[in-house]
């Protein structure tokens, strides 16, 4: 599991084939595609880089196996088909 830390390794794994977990302290920790829409940049600068990560932690794996032992994880109601 990499964490993503810069808006750099977002765009690069946001095109990666792969599953980006996002823990958020308001909706919880899910599971998304790469290619799902509430994976967002614009989320990502704020949560991660303007409140410094207090507000939520992403990752991304290519390993779908891994993605699903993320502790108290959900698969995403937006993008399960691509699942
Ligand atoms: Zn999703």
């Amino acid at each position: 599991m990499i964490p993503i830390t810069s808006l750099e390794d977002f765009k690069t794994y946001k095109g990666t084939q792969g599953y980006f977990i996002i823990a958020d302290d308001v909706n919880g920790r899910k599971m998304h595609s790469n290619r799902c829409t509430a994976v967002d940049i614009t989320h990502f600068r704020t949560k991660v880089l303007e409140k410094e990560g207090q507000h939520g932690r992403y990752f991304f794996t290519e390993d779908f196996f891994e993605a699903r032992e993320y502790p108290k994880v959900k698969k995403c109601e937006l993008c399960r088909k691509f699942m």
